[in-house]
């Protein structure tokens, strides 16, 4: 008789979440749908443990928020209707700080849970974009910073993996001289939003060495995805004792903010991936739901849980890159990273 090693996996859930997003209005109920289709979806296709989250408190914002921007946030939620914190891009309404207060308290609940369950997975998170005193690309808060500073201030080894369409500006920019490993897959042309990301960029200070930038040509397929995933091979020999993990859907070929071509079967790679670094690492790991805006957001989600939970899926045909060099690239400036494993064993 063969044994069959059943993963646990515990999703952070609040009917509240269906109502919250921080998103430009354009695409905002498309990014509430996304969330009621996932968890409709989620519930059909595996079995889990549901987490109810905790509240965080303005404090623990001001871990990586300025109490200046604390005060905006605070303020703008009073505001009896849709508007801007930034030039356009991230809006405030009423009741929004206390929405915000439920995505932070999220992170901290995970934390805790990730202890006990092999994933946890939040399905709205992930806001790698914000900065200390600023709203940036529908994200009020970087609340993967703030969990990541409060774990590695007691003491614990933080590797960050950022899967999105969009790079992480925010949390590089907030970790860059932090020895915590943070690892970023994402479409870059040098114009495409935020535009940062450059390979060169390595981080400074005790950070040096700890940010990778792993830059994806727009409209890279499934093929070109798989191959960079190879870069978390590092996460093996840096053993860390909690791996965040950014898993955004919004570079499936079907989003509305269109950059790559990749189809379910990409995050379905990731999350097993995942779990092969979990099997070797036995580290903790929370996952965000991160960025995706389109009809095939909520399936690339759950494909992505289906990975970690050891399950290969395919709900649609795979992509293939037409540029044989661009498999090559991504080979090159894999192996230039490698370099880090001496660094880091
Ligand atoms: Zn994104």
């Amino acid at each position: 008789m063969r044994l069959i090693y059943q993963s646990s996996l515990g999703i952070v859930w609040d009917q509240r979440f269906t109502e919250i997003s921080f998103s430009h209005p354009m695409i905002r109920d498309m990014s509430k749908a996304r969330v009621r289709d996932f968890i409709k979806l989620v519930k059909e296709k595996l079995s889990f443990i549901e987490i109810r989250p905790e509240y965080a408190t303005e404090e623990d914002l001001m871990t990586v928020h300025t109490r200046d921007y604390v005060s905006l946030l605070k303020e703008s939620s009073k505001i009896p209707y849709i508007g801007f914190l930034d030039q356009g891009d991230t809006v405030h309404y009423p009741g929004m700080f206390e929405d915000i207060l439920l995505v932070l308290g999220s992170s901290f609940t995970s934390i805790k849970y990730s202890k006990f369950l092999d994933y946890v997975y939040i399905p709205i998170g992930g806001f790698h974009h914000a900065i200390p005193n600023k709203a940036v690309g529908f994200c009020p808060i970087n609340d993967v910073a703030i969990a990541a500073l409060k774990l590695f201030e007691k003491g614990e080894r933080v590797a960050i993996v950022d899967i999105d369409a969009h790079h992480g500006n925010g949390l590089q920019f907030i970790l860059y001289d932090k020895p915590i490993l943070k690892m970023n897959i994402y479409a870059y042309d040098g114009n495409f939003f935020p535009g940062t990301g450059k390979i060169y960029e390595i981080g400074e200070g005790e950070g040096k060495g700890y940010n990778i930038n792993i830059p994806l040509s727009l409209g890279s397929t499934d093929d070109i995805f798989e191959k960079s995933l190879e870069i978390l091979d590092l996460l093996e020999v840096y053993s860390p004792s909690y791996i965040l993990v950014i898993a955004g859907v919004d570079g499936h070929k079907d989003d509305q903010l269109k950059s790559l071509e990749l189809t379910t079967n990409s995050y379905n790679l990731l999350g097993l991936r995942i779990r092969r670094i979990k099997r070797a690492t036995n580290a903790s790991i929370i996952a965000y739901g991160g960025g995706g805006y389109g009809p095939m957001s909520s399936l690339s989600m759950v494909s992505f849980l289906e990975g970690l939970v050891g399950r290969r899926t395919s709900y649609e045909p795979l992509t293939f890159s037409k540029d044989i060099g661009e498999i090559k690239r991504i080979e090159k400036i894999i192996s230039r990273f490698k370099i880090l494993s001496d660094f880091f064993s």
